[in-house]
């Protein structure tokens, strides 16, 4: 049996293969359509849900037959995926990906597109060498592309699939996991590959309006990726209450329906031409920071403690894992990094100063330590960085005040 159209949805072409017979012929349709070029990318908008503009988008690959039906992902790539064929398919998209993101830099700059990759991408070298080649002739920047793979071809990763990732990474291109929050054991595949950005699956994030519990798990995964080290991106996001409580929560990045809907290339070239806006915001984001230092204080009174029982000197490497300059704490990332957004305000800078006084505290207490000072001496320095913390935390909610008061103003 061949690919046959859906009945209800005449525009609408779905792949039932059921038989070994239906497979091979339903292969062979499709070999034959990537053949003619009937394969195109869709592309769905993504934001940045702290400047609350256009960040890039997802390409979603669309089978558009000659009659002007459409064959969505769902109804073709299990069998592309299956039989293998799907690297045919990923590779030989490939100069079409680079030729789409070409118009989309004349159009808009700094964009990052991402694209979906199958497990089955990985098991040799080909996919990776054909996007190498890309890269190297020019045609695409690594920093134009993210790849992203589903959290279950994840978890069935073996160790090409893991070459395979370090290779990308080894060039700077970013990965993503998708569907993240789907499957199971998804957190020890975090740990073993290479990810720069988790995406929040779909289902999830649809449910977490409805479902309180459904808003926890996406509120923990945020807060997991954050400690990780990775963005996030969450998918699914159909209505406005959505969108804020995942910015509320700290999360970065949005992808759905109420941003926009996967559209064709034209039509995307408009779209981000055009310039609309989302709301900006940064509060969950400064409740991050908070969160980051408290766990950071955690930490460093914790390797104190052990430090002082066990009569070990400090190394610089210690010093390094305690995060002890300002710069390389959590806090101090987001401060130089997505905070700097708020440097206009004066509660930001003299966030700068008592966090700087923090650590300079922190500093002299390791000095303490190494100097076999007495448990009373350090026990006073304990004191005072706790005395700074106070001041960090309110500086904090300066900070969080100030910009509460700046979105008040604005819906008046
Ligand atoms: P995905 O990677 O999780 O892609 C997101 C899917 O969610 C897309 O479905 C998108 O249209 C849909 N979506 C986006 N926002 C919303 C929303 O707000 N609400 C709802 N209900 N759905 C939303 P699509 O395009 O049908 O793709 C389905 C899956 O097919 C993709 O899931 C991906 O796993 C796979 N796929 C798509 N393109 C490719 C490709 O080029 N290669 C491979 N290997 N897989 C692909
Ligand atoms: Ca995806
Ligand atoms: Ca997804």
């Amino acid at each position: 049996m061949a690919l046959s159209a859906r009945k209800a949805a005449p525009s609408r072409r779905k792949a039932p293969a059921s038989s070994p017979h239906a497979s091979r012929a339903a292969l062979r349709e499709m070999q034959e359509a990537l053949e003619r070029g009937e394969f195109v990318y869709d592309y769905q908008p993504k934001v940045s849900m702290i400047s609350g503009r256009l960040s890039g988008a997802e390409a979603l690959l669309r089978w558009r037959r000659r009659d002007g039906s459409t064959t969505y992902p769902g109804d073709f790539i299990p069998l592309a995926e299956s039989s293998g064929f799907i690297t045919e398919i990923t590779t030989r998209m490939l100069p079409r990906l680079a030729e789409d993101v070409a118009r989309l830099r004349a159009v808009r700059a700094g964009l990052v597109v991402s694209f979906n990759a199958s497990a089955r991408d990985f098991e040799a070298p080909r996919f990776v060498a054909a996007l190498f080649r890309l890269f190297d002739r020019g045609l695409l920047g690594p920093a134009e592309i993210e790849v992203e793979l589903t959290e279950s071809a994840a978890l069935a990763g073996k160790p090409a699939l893991v070459e395979q990732l370090l290779r990308l990474r080894g060039r700077q291109v970013a990965v993503a996991m998708d569907d993240f929050g789907s499957g199971y054991a998804s957190v020890d595949a975090l740990s073993r590959l290479p990810f720069t950005s988790l995406k929040l699956d779909n289902g999830v994030v649809r449910r977490m309006h409805a479902s309180d519990k459904d808003a926890r798990i996406v509120l923990s995964n945020i807060r997991l990726a954050h400690n990780l080290g990775f963005d996030v991106v969450a998918e699914g996001v159909e209505s406005e209450i959505t969108y804020y409580k995942l910015q509320q929560s700290g999360c970065s990045h949005a992808q759905g329906y109420w941003i926009g809907r996967p559209m064709p290339l034209e039509a995307f070239l408009a779209f981000a031409a055009a310039g609309q806006t989302w709301p900006e915001g940064v509060i969950g984001m400064v409740h991050m920071a908070t969160l980051d230092h408290l766990e950071w204080r955690k930490f460093l009174l914790d390797r104190l403690l052990l430090f002082k029982r066990l009569g070990l000197a400090l190394t610089d490497d210690d010093l390094r894992h305690c995060q002890i300059s300002a710069a390389q704490c959590r806090l101090g990332h987001w401060y130089d990094g997505p905070g700097r957004q708020l440097s206009g305000l004066p509660e930001y800078a003299e966030l700068g100063r008592v966090h700087a006084a923090l650590h300079d505290c922190a500093r002299n207490i390791f000095h303490l330590l190494n100097a076999d000072a007495t448990s009373a001496q350090i026990a006073t320095s304990i004191r005072t960085l706790s005395e700074h913390s106070v001041r960090v935390i309110a500086s904090l909610q300066s900070v969080e005040q100030a910009i509460l008061a700046t979105s008040l103003d604005a819906t008046k």
